[in-house]
């Protein structure tokens, strides 16, 4: 069993049809009890609950406060390479892509780390391209032991992998694991991705269930903004999410929102999602889930990235580079896509103390 027979028995039209015939009353309904309720985050996602954004948006304050405090927690990815065997027509690492391409070997990674640790961080976030033969569990495993000796969380975005790899990667010392299935609309799914393992809708659908079940601790889900009817996506990411609490309860989750930028050769958001939406779906899945991590990287503005740190947004990258080298050696031929938000971590952490919000650079150390 894993969350693609859960998925199965979901019919699109029908809950296409219930978000799009929402009514006020059914999004005041769910303003009283939106906690852990489908048909509340539904209701919360569809655009009859626009007006009623400032009564949420308060209402998403207030709980993550109480859950999380002031904190937010502050991480950034090291890109380990841009090889990739597959064909995603919105990213610049997509393998027809006719630019340089790099692997870091384990001096670079090193390197890497410096400027890195300067920079204050002891959160991580390892992303490659995916290229199963050449960045696959062998390099992994070769990289993480210089990596954990650095840095206190340790997070994967890499391609999936199976149970027993994360199982070892787990005993490396993997903390968490983002996944993101793009987008939930398989027609959608399989029209941009044409070329390589990740054409394989099911496969990364379930990927979730096989990093739970190998006691990974904290699993990311995330769709990307653009490419479909985002209100649609996420409602089936927060089935996703519902289904996985559930299953596997021993685990935490995080969800990541972002939105289509654009790229070397890429393509552009076929469907906007506007600033509102966005502070739409935040405050929709805070209410929906107290617990729930939600990460915001540079792809958006540093004015709207300022106004969402209070909102529900828990984890905030900041200083990112998007290329395998980059904080030794920045060439943007090589970035995944554009960075919107070019200010040092220390600009954005003072932006933070200013709205009374505590930017939190560790908060989990290993016990003896
Ligand atoms: S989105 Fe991921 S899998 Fe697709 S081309 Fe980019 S790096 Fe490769």
């Amino acid at each position: 069993m894993s969350f693609v027979q859960v998925f199965q028995k979901l019919s699109r039209s029908e809950l296409q049809l219930k978000l799009y015939s929402t009514s006020a009353t059914d999004v005041e309904r769910a303003l009283q009890r939106p906690s852990g309720d489908l048909d509340s985050l539904l209701a919360l996602l569809s655009p009859a609950a626009e007006p009623y954004l400032e009564q949420m948006a308060q209402q998403a304050v207030s709980l993550t406060r109480q859950r999380f405090g002031a904190s937010i927690g502050m991480y950034i990815p090291l890109y380990l390479s841009n090889l990739c065997a597959n064909e995603c027509d919105y990213c610049g690492f997509t393998m027809s892509n006719k630019i340089k391409r790099k692997t870091l070997s384990c001096d670079d990674v090193s390197n890497e780390i410096r400027p890195i640790k300067a920079m204050g961080y002891d959160a991580i976030l390892l992303v490659s391209g995916e290229h199963e033969s050449k960045v696959g569990v062998p390099y992994f495993k070769q990289i993480l032991p210089l990596v954990t000796e650095q840095f206190s969380h340790v997070a994967m975005e890499v391609q999936p992998l199976e149970e027993r790899d994360y199982k070892e990667l787990v005993a490396a010392g993997l903390d968490a694991v983002m996944l993101y299935q793009e987008t939930y609309n398989p027609q959608t799914y399989s029209e941009h991705h044409t070329r390589g393992k990740k054409r394989d809708f099911n496969y990364r659908l379930e990927s979730p269930d096989r990093v739970a079940r190998a006691g990974v601790d904290k699993i990311g889900l995330g769709v990307l903004l653009g490419l479909d009817d985002w209100r649609l996506d996420a409602l089936l990411m927060g089935h996703h999410l519902d289904y996985l609490e559930k299953t596997y309860w021993r685990s935490r989750y995080s969800i990541s929102l972002p939105r289509l930028r654009p790229c070397t050769g890429g393509v552009s958001p076929k469907v906007e999602l506007t600033d509102k939406g966005l502070v739409q779906m935040i405050c929709a899945f805070r209410l929906f889930n107290q617990q729930l991590e939600i990460s915001l990287s540079t792809r958006e503005s540093p004015k709207l990235r300022d106004n969402l740190f209070a909102l529900g947004v828990t984890n905030v990258s900041a200083g990112s580079s998007t290329q395998p080298g980059g904080y030794v050696e920045p060439n943007t031929e090589l970035d995944q896509f554009e960075i919107s938000d070019e200010r040092t971590p220390q600009v954005v952490a003072k932006a933070m103390l200013e709205r009374g919000l505590n930017p939190v650079w560790k908060d989990w150390e290993t016990g003896w």
